[in-house]
């Protein structure tokens, strides 16, 4: 799964954050602000899924996680049209992935990030 091994990578780096001196959870609230290209997930609830079951039993277990998708960026030579698509509109897994342009339905390429953008721990 695409959003595992990701979302693996992210709780790894959270929760050595947590080991680090003068970080304080003892009853803080913590929400983990986690941007993402869209290139780098399938689904946004395949996401959260996937931190769900990873925080279990660590520090992290009670931690909100906020998710942001970049969106995916559409751009038609044709018509000039460049705008954002929908969540889903392209296969992550496409070296080159393509869409039909909104504006006149010619083919185009579709560009997006592939990777973690930023992750965020804040602490209340
Ligand atoms: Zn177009």
């Amino acid at each position: 799964m695409h959003e595992y091994g990701l979302m693996e990578e992210v709780v790894k780096s959270l929760l050595a954050k947590l080991e680090e001196p003068g970080v304080e959870i003892e009853g803080a609230q913590m929400e983990v602000v986690l941007k993402v290209g869209a290139l780098a997930i399938h689904s946004a609830a395949a996401t959260r899924q996937a931190y769900e079951v990873l925080v279990q039993s660590t520090k992290l277990e009670k931690s909100r996680l906020t998710l942001i998708v970049e969106p995916l960026t559409l751009t038609c030579a044709g018509c000039g049209f460049q705008g954002s698509l929908p969540e889903g509109a392209v296969d992550p897994h496409e070296q080159l992935p393509l869409a039909p342009c909104p504006q006149c339905g010619a083919i185009s390429p579709v560009t997006g990030s592939r990777g973690v953008e930023s992750i965020e721990l804040v602490l209340d």
